[in-house]
């Protein structure tokens, strides 16, 4: 009598134990739809790859999606989906923005880009009036890696200067530092290189934190501190084993800066089409994922690499910000399939779900 009443309380005990781990169990899933669709890419089969947002200094509603065709070059297209410029300069496969840097007695800003055309770093400056893009490197960056791939841009808060990280298709992991060539003109400078075991493709930067947050496609997501000087100690995020709802590959990785140091990692989860979303700080809880679902003709979201995140009000059609992200299947309104696009979301719907 005595043992089987013990065993009961083991029993309740145990049942009790279950309960607090299965409450933090993550479980939140939510279909958003996109508001608008980017004209296709240029190339056919896989080339879409990777956006990158443009705030216009003053007049938001002109802000640009930037977006690589990974076999041709770089879109620019409005916050209405329609083509602003094309750049044939390229296999750019991931691009990124960077505000405020100083060149000739100018604050500018600038994309960076992955050319695997060269196995080159590339840079442009961002025109403020229209968004046209003007490469400024004196000549060409080749990286070390064996092939180049993902590329963020890191604005170090310490000493104020404007880093790009450049991961490759083995696993290479590269900083350069970006730097003053005389009159128009960059260069830059590796100052920091580390290796991950195995293929890395997504990259972003917290400045405000000092961290760059590293995809290793097929394992985790990664933190490491941003600053050169740093230790290249690396803090696992978020891996595949241990989360069923993260399956390879990992792919892009964006960051939503809320106030006070607050705010969302998300990374594309290519292959259940997902979006997952874990807090911005340490320990980086998992808060649930969400797919992108069709609207009113425009199909919904698969199979993504890039992604993108502000939450800058841009005017009407995006108040509280966007997030855009990469369609690998991109169909008419009939169902037929054209080439590849980009599908911009309203932040609002994403911040919803979330209970912000
Ligand atoms: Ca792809
Ligand atoms: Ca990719
Ligand atoms: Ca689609
Ligand atoms: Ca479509």
């Amino acid at each position: 009598m005595r043992s089987s009443i013990f065993i009961l309380m083991l029993v309740v005990i145990g049942l009790q134990a279950c309960v607090p781990a299965e409450k933090e169990s993550p479980k939140i899933g939510f279909t958003v739809t996109p508001s608008v669709e980017t004209k296709p890419v240029k190339s056919v089969g896989d080339a879409a790859d990777d956006p990158a947002i443009w705030i216009h200094p003053t007049r938001k509603e002109k802000s640009l999606v930037f977006a690589s065709d990974k076999q041709a070059g770089i879109h620019a297209f409005g916050l209405n989906g329609k083509e602003k410029a094309f750049y044939p300069v390229g296999a750019i496969n991931n691009i990124d923005v960077g505000y405020g840097y100083m060149l000739d007695s100018q604050k500018i800003d600038i994309l960076v880009a992955t050319n695997r055309t060269l196995n080159t770093l590339e840079i442009y400056s961002i025109d403020p009036r229209n968004g046209l893009l003007r490469s400024i490197t004196s000549e060409a960056i080749f990286s070390y890696a064996n092939e180049v791939y993902g590329v963020c841009t890191y604005k170090s808060k310490e000493d104020s200067q404007l880093y790009a990280f450049v991961s490759g298709k083995d696993g290479e992991i590269e900083q350069w530092q970006i730097q003053n060539q005389g009159g128009k003109l960059v260069t830059a400078t590796a100052v920091r290189k580390f290796s991950m075991e195995s293929r890395c493709e997504g990259l972003v930067a917290d400045d405000e934190l000092g961290f760059v947050y590293i995809a290793e496609e097929d394992v985790a997501i990664w933190r490491v501190y941003a600053h050169p000087d740093s230790s290249d100690d690396y803090f696992l995020v978020a891996g595949i084993e241990g989360n069923p709802k993260l399956t390879a590959e990992i792919e892009g990785l964006a960051i939503y800066t809320g106030d006070n140091e607050t705010g969302y990692l998300i990374a594309s989860i290519q292959g259940n089409s997902s979006f997952a979303v874990f807090e911005r700080k340490a320990p980086y809880p998992y808060l649930g994922s969400f797919h992108i679902g069709e609207m009113a003709g425009i199909d919904g979201v698969s199979g993504t690499d890039g992604i993108a995140i502000s939450g800058v009000n841009m005017g009407d059609a995006f108040p509280n910000g966007i997030f855009v992200a990469q369609d690998d299947r991109n169909e008419d309104s009939e169902g037929k399939l054209e080439n590849q696009n980009f599908k911009f979301v309203k932040w609002e719907a994403i911040q919803d779900s979330l209970g912000g």
